[in-house]
């Protein structure tokens, strides 16, 4: 890896999409790469590396300001950058929560002390963070929760449990969003904390998922206390911020997604045009990849139309929910799809058709989850409905 601790950007007269594409085929190698079939899989001290490469040659926290490690550029330089991370085989971030809900939200709402504590921390992968949201009976519903903040001569008491917190056996930190009254109370009385994830009292239990992988896990807390410095906003400011967090992870999360959707379905086309028995198991979806092809053309178009808004000062809101659902329905129908002819491959085959069966394989079951998190398909329509049509929710 060629990254430096200094931080660069595109150097003068060169763009930062020429910059982006020329330091990621430079270091993006072996294992790293999520286009080739793995014997031994990528370790997370791997991944830590690239991303702290990454970080150091400008291609993370793009737009936060220098103060907190950040590049101090703007939302259009994110995007232009974020279109080659999403045409080159780039691995996702082990820290995305850090990176794209905890960090805005951080910026947002937090003092300058927890700013200059927490971000660079995130850049620097020195804290990986997880999401503490959903509970055993809040998913949909998350202004059912149920885990109790009690202020205490210590700082804060919390009692409770989380499900499905992505990576939380990885991470040093959890955005907790936990309430201070009742269940009764809704959306009022709820308050974000940033959890060390090594407090006493505080136990991680990993969920194996059907892929094999270990990534979900529960969160327990019993009577663990949290410092008053590690409170994120006021109390009763937790509902307006995870409202926040929710609308920037449907909108403005892995801005790269619908070019690295693009690869996916040119990497199934390329590899099948290297062998006629694929070939022939690829014509005959050939329509509904031409559908697709147009669909990720929409989802583009769509990114570029919100990073414009926000740009202009104007603010996403509930129409966060436009590209959610329409990226999860399109990327699961593609995904279902690419399944179906690589799993028709004779068996032992081996170079492009071997790599794109894996790839494939590896993007059919993320997809099965998609309609889910950052609220499932059912919630987004029914706040478009609500929220932008005006309409009464359907019995
Ligand atoms: C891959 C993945 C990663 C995740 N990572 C995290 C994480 O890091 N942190 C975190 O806090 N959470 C995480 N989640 C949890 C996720 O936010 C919830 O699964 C999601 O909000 C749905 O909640 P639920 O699972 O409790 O399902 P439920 O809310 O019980 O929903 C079950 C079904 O009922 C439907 N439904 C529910 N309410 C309504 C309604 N009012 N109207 C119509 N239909 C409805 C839903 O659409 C769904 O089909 C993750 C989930 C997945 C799948």
């Amino acid at each position: 890896m060629t990254a430096s601790s200094a931080l660069q950007t595109a150097p003068s007269g060169r763009s930062h999409a020429a910059h982006a594409r020329d330091w990621l085929a430079e270091n993006l190698k072996g294992r790293l790469r999520i286009d080739r079939a793995h014997e031994i899989p990528v370790t997370l001290q791997e991944l830590v590396d690239f991303e702290v490469g990454m970080h150091a040659a400008g291609l993370a926290g793009i737009t936060w300001p220098r103060a907190y490690a950040g590049h101090g550029l703007t939302l259009r330089e994110h995007l232009e950058i974020n279109r080659e991370i999403g045409l080159a085989p780039v691995p996702n971030s082990v820290n995305s929560i850090g990176k794209e809900l905890a960090g805005p939200i951080i910026l947002a709402i937090c003092n300058e002390t927890q700013k200059a504590e927490y971000l660079p921390a995130i850049l620097k992968m020195q804290a990986i963070w997880c999401q503490g949201f959903s509970e055993p009976g809040a998913g949909s519903d998350l202004a059912g929760l149920r885990t109790r903040a009690e202020r205490t001569a210590d700082g804060w008491r919390i009692n409770g449990q989380k499900i499905w917190t992505s990576g939380a056996s990885k991470s040093q930190r959890c955005l907790l969003l936990a309430r201070t009254g009742t269940a009764e109370d809704r959306h009022k009385g709820l308050v974000l904390f940033a959890v060390r994830m090594d407090t006493p009292g505080l136990e991680v239990r990993e969920i194996r998922s059907i892929d094999g992988h270990r990534h979900f896990c529960e969160v327990f807390f019993n009577d663990v206390i949290v410092d008053e410095a590690d409170m994120l906003g006021a109390p009763d400011e937790g509902w307006a911020a995870a409202t926040r967090v929710l609308s920037i992870e449907r909108a403005t999360n892995r801005m790269y997604r619908s070019w690295r959707f693009q690869s996916e379905l040119e990497h199934l086309i390329d590899a099948c045009r290297t062998d006629a028995r694929a070939m022939a198991l690829l014509t005959p979806y050939s329509r509904q990849l031409a559908q697709i092809r147009v669909e990720v053309e929409l989802l583009k178009g769509h990114v570029e139309t919100l990073v414009e808004t926000l740009l202009s000062g104007g603010q996403i809101g509930p129409r966060g929910s436009f590209p959610k659902l329409y990226w999860s329905e399109s990327h699961q129908r593609f995904a279902q799809i690419g399944w179906e002819i690589v799993s028709r491959f004779p068996p032992g085959v081996d170079g492009p058709l071997r790599d794109i069966r894996a790839r494939m394989e590896a993007v059919y079951f993320a997809s099965r989850a998609e309609t889910i998190y950052a609220g499932t398909t059912e919630i987004q329509l029914d706040i478009i409905a609500g929220r932008i049509l005006k309409l009464q929710k359907a019995a």
